[in-house]
């Protein structure tokens, strides 16, 4: 799996190159010396740590398994990122979901830096004895370079609470004495987790969506009619509309966006379209979306693949490949796999006029191009997958107040702050030629150029 992380940031920095204006005066440098320092830093990594985790295995056999841990940038707070188990990370990749990170952060406002971390392993093949070992051995292999102020670890694509207790609990025997409450986040809520975490990327996910579409869009319905902006002319076409909605990924990410949009009151959508890694379901009248849940809760995460399996729980649906599931005839794609799932060989076959990236970087930079030259709204990872993150940060308060939130008190938290987000960057989109995406961009690099450079870090 390739990134096009690295080359989007790369690009939207030479985009920036046009109006250097936001960057302060500096004595003795010009505006341009300055975005040369702050290019050097936001394009490359603090620091990379590689290891190979030696595991014996439950028959025996000693296997060296590749791990990462990135550290991009901490100019705003300690990196902060989550820890991806799947058999095609690459370091590469880290680092570019690093860099994505300190972006994310500093877009939202959280007091975080950027970091990722990934182990090259397929967790599905391993017993969770061997998990268990290969979480407290990343752990062992790392610790020098994590802890609560210092680099702050959560779930990523193939882990999630499990991993971070077994994690955190490794980190407390290493660290005797030490404050380890916020070494790790994103663990359950026996272990210092907070409510909400878990829902969190979701519910977030089809806020971002839910906000534009409804709040926005009501709000400011005559400055969008009055703007000759190719995006804003998209989004009138879908006051009042019934939309169609389909999902990519049914995981912690997907399925709780599916759920979020078949219980919304005040948007018509209809999700007609789900899929995982082995299939794609469809009706065109709406699909169950708890009933679907609930079997997949029950297999392993995997939604049905048989008409049986679907008669057996009462959902009516046709099924399809997986990969179908992008050049669906919808409204809104929600894009909540992993990376580069929308690229050059499909982008022309794309039929929604609305993406959201629920996973970081599913659209690739060409398509990226493509698609926004069509007047497609993509709704870009760093403002979209942003709940997870802001709630791991809430948990990192509340382990550190020792006091604990109410899930209602989370979730209107979580919303506030990404209203907040949405709010400073929305009439800015709609108002000047560049995609959401680069927006996004432009706010957080300015919010890190204006902290870097107090820090005497510009030159
Ligand atoms: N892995 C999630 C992300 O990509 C969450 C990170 C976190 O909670 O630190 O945003």
């Amino acid at each position: 799996m390739s990134s096009q992380t690295g080359a989007i940031v790369q690009k939207s920095l030479e985009a920036l190159l046009e109006d250097t204006s936001f960057l302060p005066d500096l004595v003795g440098a010009t505006r341009n010396q300055a975005f040369t320092s702050l290019a050097a830093i936001l394009s490359t990594p603090n620091k990379v740590y590689k290891s190979f985790l030696r595991v014996p295995l439950d028959n025996g056999e000693v296997v060296r398994i590749p791990s990462f841990r990135v550290q991009h940038n901490n100019a705003l707070g300690p990196y902060k990122g989550g820890i991806r188990f799947h058999e095609s990370v690459n370091e590469e990749e880290v680092i570019n979901l690093a860099a994505l990170m300190t972006l994310k952060n500093a877009l939202h406002d959280v007091p975080y830096g950027g970091g990722k971390g990934g182990v090259i392993i397929n967790p599905r093949e391993l017993s969770s004895k061997e998990l268990h070992l290969v979480c407290r051995k990343y752990v062992q292999y790392f610790s020098d370079s994590i802890g609560p102020d210092k680099d702050i670890p959560a779930p990523d694509v193939g882990s999630g609470e499990r991993e971070m207790d077994w994690m955190m609990a490794e980190y407390k025997n290493i660290r005797p004495g030490q404050p380890y409450r916020g070494s790790f986040t994103g663990k359950s809520i026996e272990n210092g987790g907070s409510l909400g975490r878990r829902e969190a990327t979701g519910k977030g996910v089809y806020f971002t969506f839910r906000y534009m579409l409804h709040d926005f869009l009501k709000e400011q319905r005559a400055f969008l009619a009055n703007t000759s902006n190719v995006f804003a002319e998209t989004l009138l076409g879908y006051e009042e509309q019934p939309l169609s909605v389909a999902v990519q990924g049914f995981g912690n990410v997907g399925s709780v966006a599916a759920l979020e949009a078949y219980h919304c009151a005040y948007l018509q959508n209809k999700v007609v379209s789900v899929s995982d890694r082995n299939v794609m379901l469809y009706n065109s009248e709406g699909l169950d979306i708890p009933s679907l849940i609930q079997y997949t809760s029950q297999h392993h995460g995997d939604l049905p693949e048989t008409e049986q399996a679907l008669d057996e729980i009462g959902v009516k649906a046709t099924i399809h490949k997986n990969t179908d599931i992008l050049t669906m005839d919808v409204d809104v794609l929600i894009l909540a796999a992993l990376e580069d799932q929308i690229h050059q060989g499909n982008m022309e076959q794309i039929k929604a006029k609305i993406l959201v990236e629920g996973a970081n970087a599913p659209v690739t930079g060409e398509a990226d191009h493509y698609l926004n030259e069509k007047g497609v709204i993509i709704i870009p990872d760093i403002l979209a997958n942003a709940g997870g993150v802001i709630v791991s940060y809430f948990e990192w308060l509340q382990g550190r107040e020792t006091q604990f939130y109410k899930e209602e008190e989370v979730f209107k938290l979580l919303f506030d702050k990404m209203k907040a987000t949405m709010d400073s960057i929305l009439p800015q989109f709609f108002g000047d030629p560049y995609p959401l995406r680069q927006n996004c961009y432009i706010h957080s690099v300015m919010k890190l150029s204006s902290v870097l450079f107090k820090q005497g870090k510009l030159y």
